[in-house]
């Protein structure tokens, strides 16, 4: 696709995360990365920050974001960690936390995240309990952390246990989301960001759906306008939900449609590159797709809906999709008993009514989570149970 490499700054969208005195802005656009340290400066007290990314964002984009800040006057260092999900642990988040120190950044002063998932969630936890709490900017650069991780202040890190078992709220901000640093992100990547977006449509939003449905192509393919619309709409449905229930309570849950499944399959693949998240995010919302239809929700016609779209793209709809070879139902179902949203022995679902229509139960019937799973398994090669 022939995308503009620097649209002017006045065509960025902003999206406004209200929530009183720790609202932020998100800024949606193409070029951003280069116009950082304007965006940056209102909310600097002094010309200073520290800038964490990864070696492979580093690569791309750490010159453009530093001639940033050099044409703004903001002195700037920077700290680049190792790439991939084992980065954010005990020990990279104990290792970031003496770097910052060492470059003496204080209380007052700000925290720059130049990443993925990855990134952002560790700097935001080390941000969160630096100097008891300092605060940091969100440069999201895949699809996935534009359209959810680096909006909302969830943060954290993995432990042996589980993935993001430790972790904080502490919002950004502001989120800067620079559509053309998705040019350089695996195919792959952007694919699974793209499930989060689904996701948005099929929570609470039918009429995006159906505009992924004609546009979703036009999105992965990254056509900027395309991608763009569904960064900016997937931002403000996030921000809505997160104004209205920052810490989830209630009805922040529902960003977890397929989620539940999601968690398990993760687990159970390893947490390496072998599933990716959207991957399992995707199969996982066929699978609360069908449980709805299963208990008699939903009709069946909305869950093939759903399936057909995400196969269109390219996400797995089915275990077999998946790819991975020894995924037992049974040990998914045992996995989700242990699920972190897990209240009272029960494991939590987001189910639906249909497309656009979720809801959260945490009263499912086993039997019908079995079948569910049973039934997806059997009509695959995989079938285990
Ligand atoms: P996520 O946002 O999906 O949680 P990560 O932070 O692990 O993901 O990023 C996924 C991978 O993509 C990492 O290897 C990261 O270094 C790389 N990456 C992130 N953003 C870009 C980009 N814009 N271009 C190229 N590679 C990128
Ligand atoms: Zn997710």
């Amino acid at each position: 696709m022939n995308n503009p490499p620097h649209p002017p700054i006045e065509q960025a969208t902003l999206v406004n995360v209200n929530l009183g005195e720790r609202a932020y802005d998100i800024v949606i656009g193409g070029g951003l990365i280069e116009r950082t340290g304007e965006l940056m400066k209102p909310l600097l007290q002094r010309p200073r920050t520290v800038v964490v990314t990864d070696n492979n964002v580093a690569n791309h984009y750490l010159d453009n974001l530093s001639t940033s800040f050099d044409t703004e006057g903001i002195d700037h260092q920077a700290i680049v960690l190792d790439p991939g999900e084992a980065t954010k642990d005990f020990a990279h988040f104990e290792e970031l936390a003496k770097l910052l120190l060492d470059t003496e950044l204080e209380r007052s002063d700000i925290i720059v995240a130049l990443g993925g998932g990855v990134i952002g969630d560790l700097v935001g936890f080390v941000a969160s309990v630096f100097r008891r709490g300092i605060r940091f900017v969100q440069l999201p650069t895949t699809l996935l952390a534009q359209v959810d991780s680096a909006v909302g202040g969830k943060t954290g890190i993995n432990t042996p246990h589980g993935k993001n078992l430790v972790g904080s709220f502490h919002q950004p901000s502001l989120v800067v989301a620079d559509w053309c640093t998705l040019d350089t992100l695996p195919a792959r990547e952007l694919l699974a960001g793209y499930a989060e977006v689904v996701k948005y449509g099929l929570l609470g939003d039918a009429a995006f759906f159906s505009w992924l449905e004609a546009n979703g192509s036009a999105v992965i393919e990254g056509d900027s306008e395309a991608l763009g619309a569904a960064i900016a709409r997937s931002c403000k449905a996030k921000a809505l939900i997160v104004a209205a229930d920052e810490r989830e309570s209630d009805r922040r849950a529902l960003l977890n449609l397929g989620h539940t499944f999601a968690h398990a399959i993760e687990a159970e693949a390893g947490y390496d590159t072998t599933v990716l998240h959207g991957e399992a995010v995707a199969l996982g919302m066929v699978l609360a797709f069908s449980l709805s239809a299963r208990l008699g929700l939903c009709d069946e016609l909305e869950v093939e809906r759903v399936s057909s779209h995400l196969t269109a793209v390219g996400l797995p709809a089915t275990p077999q999709a998946l790819g991975v070879e020894d995924l037992e139902p049974r040990r998914l179902l045992e996995r989700m008993r242990q699920d972190k949203k897990v209240s009272g022995g029960k494991p939590s679902f987001v189910l639906v009514r249909g497309i656009g229509e979720a809801f959260i139960n945490s009263n499912v019937d086993p039997e019908a989570l079995t079948a569910t799973l049973e039934a997806a398994w059997a009509t695959s090669a995989v079938t285990r149970l």
